[in-house]
């Protein structure tokens, strides 16, 4: 069907599904419903409410759609806007950064690499938010964070919405072309040349119909998820040898296990086997210290009761802590994340798939857009394996590796590009690559592709990865 009787169907009877598409079941926060009118005279199953079709407004301003603004959706954006590009962004939460600022991480693993990752060093460096562990490790204040890449996205010209959840995706034949999102404004459809999901979960290559991976290949088993929080204490300095890598020194082993003897003393057992203090700013510190198993980030029930007793365990060991007085006096949860963090998504099929033999190997690509260098770590998938073993390094020899620009680019669906979490990739190189640094980079290099392909009418595929990456050493600062 060509856009313009796509269009004419939209009017008519409102948006119809014209491709198959995925279902979904939204995590958090999914904006709330603007269905009006009666129920359609359609004979829908039992147990099944038949949703009326309806006339939604449409925008077709955008060159480049990204769908999710962590660390690889701001970085996907801001470069996509930087090139040229018309580009909206859209998260579900209500500021951008995701894990780093919604899920208060604070910590930062392999950022030592060329473009917005040595931007993000230099500029959380020239606010003095960051304390330095290594070249490619750091810790910083997520409330900074936060700011500062609201203030880059905006003198990008990004357009930005949140609280603003995707929620349906329409094709034209095998092209993605329109989204659908939902907020408080209601149901939104946006039009655009080039879409890139940057929703950690793969919520977007879902819906457009995109196959997909979760969890583990021989049973589906997924990493946990961990509520993080922020405590004051009375004083940070006396809590040196429990706090991982205290002044930018020091063992993070040596520090969780004295946190945990210190935790057992207080009568506790965290869930998760390595709890661990980082020290945010002053007597401002990261607590992290429980694992939920099991749950799919798409099962929105489930996700609740993981946050709901998550939270309750927060709470519970920071009382605990606190009655052992002295250096824990004080003690105080000043606040849980906005989102429980969630290590495992969809791994949308693409062009290419990541697997653990590239990173035994350490493979080159010709057109590799990031080069990992994080080994592998697979939290416990169970309670069981949590009291032996809470993290595991795979059994293996990582050598950095590249990840291709074909892992970023959908297999099924043309005109759809991944970022972050959601690459194409398997359940143990994927435990590799997913953290930050190489999020920041998958996002930068999918909008300098996606720019490119919109303002050429090209398709990502088309892109030739040697002219993205001259394009992103003009406009990305790069070093
Ligand atoms: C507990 C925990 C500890 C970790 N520790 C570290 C560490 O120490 N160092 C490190 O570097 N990495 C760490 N990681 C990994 C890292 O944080 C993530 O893999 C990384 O954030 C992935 O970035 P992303 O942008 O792909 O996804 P996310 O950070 O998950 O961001 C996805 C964004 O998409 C939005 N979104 C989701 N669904 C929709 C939708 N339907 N519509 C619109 N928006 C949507 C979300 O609100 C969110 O803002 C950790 C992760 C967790 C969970």
């Amino acid at each position: 069907m060509s856009d313009k009787n796509l269009r004419f169907k939209l009017n008519r009877r409102g948006f119809i599904q014209n491709t198959l598409t995925g279902a979904i079941a939204m995590t958090a926060g999914a904006g709330c419903v603007h269905g009006t009118g009666t129920a359609t005279s359609k004979k829908t199953k039992p147990g099944f409410f038949g949703e009326p079709a309806r006339d939604i407004p449409l925008r077709e301003d955008s060159d480049v759609i990204v769908c999710g603004g962590g660390p690889a959706g701001f970085a996907a954006a801001l470069t996509a806007a930087r090139a040229g590009a018309r580009t909206r962004l859209f998260d579900l939460g209500g500021g951008l950064g995701g894990v780093w600022t919604a899920g208060l991480l604070t910590f930062i693993f392999d950022f030592d690499k060329p473009g917005i990752t040595r931007e993000l060093v230099r500029k959380l460096d020239e606010r003095s938010v960051r304390s330095v562990v290594g070249a490619s490790l750091f810790v910083y204040h997520p409330e900074d964070m936060k700011l500062l890449l609201e203030e880059m996205c905006v003198e990008a010209g990004v357009k930005f919405q949140l609280h603003t959840g995707v929620t349906a995706a329409y094709r034209n034949a095998n092209r993605l072309g329109t989204i659908v999102t939902e907020s408080k404004s209601g149901r939104e459809a946006w039009a655009a040349k080039v879409f890139i999901d940057a929703t950690g979960d793969g919520d977007l290559g879902a819906l457009a119909g995109c196959g997909w991976d979760f969890g583990r290949e021989e049973d589906s088993q997924c990493q946990p998820l961990t509520l993080n929080a922020l405590v004051v204490v009375k004083d940070a300095v006396a809590l040196k040898d429990y706090i991982s890598f205290y002044g930018g020194k020091g063992s993070h082993q040596k520090a969780w296990n004295k946190f945990k003897d210190e935790i057992h003393r207080a009568g506790m057992e965290p869930s998760y086997g390595h709890p661990t203090l980082f020290q945010a700013r002053g007597n401002l510190l990261t607590f992290m210290i429980n694992h939920e198993y099991g749950i799919k980030p798409f099962d929105a029930a489930k996700m609740s009761e993981a946050t709901v007793r998550a939270r309750a365990e927060v709470h519970r060991i920071a009382k605990a802590l606190r009655t052992l007085g002295g250096v824990w006096e004080d003690f105080q949860v000043v606040a849980t994340a906005e989102q429980i963090g969630i290590r495992d998504g969809r791994r949308i099929h693409g062009r290419y798939k990541v697997t653990r033999k590239d990173l035994v190997s350490g493979i080159r690509h010709p057109d590799g857009v990031a080069r990992v260098t994080f080994n592998v770590d697979i939290h416990a998938v169970t309670k069981d394996v949590n009291k032996n073993e809470p993290i595991s390094h795979g059994n293996l020899k990582m050598k950095p590796y590249d990840i291709p620009l074909r892992a970023l680019i959908a297999k099924d669906v043309d005109g759809l590009m991944m970022a972050g979490r959601c690459i194409s990739g398997d359940f143990i190189s994927h435990a590799s690559y997913r953290v930050t640094g190489n999020s920041v980079a998958t996002g930068e290099a999918a909008g300098a592709v996606a720019a490119l392909a919109a303002k050429s009418k090209r398709l990502p595929h088309e892109v030739d990865w040697a002219e993205a990456d001259q394009l992103l050493k003009k406009i990305s600062h790069r070093s």
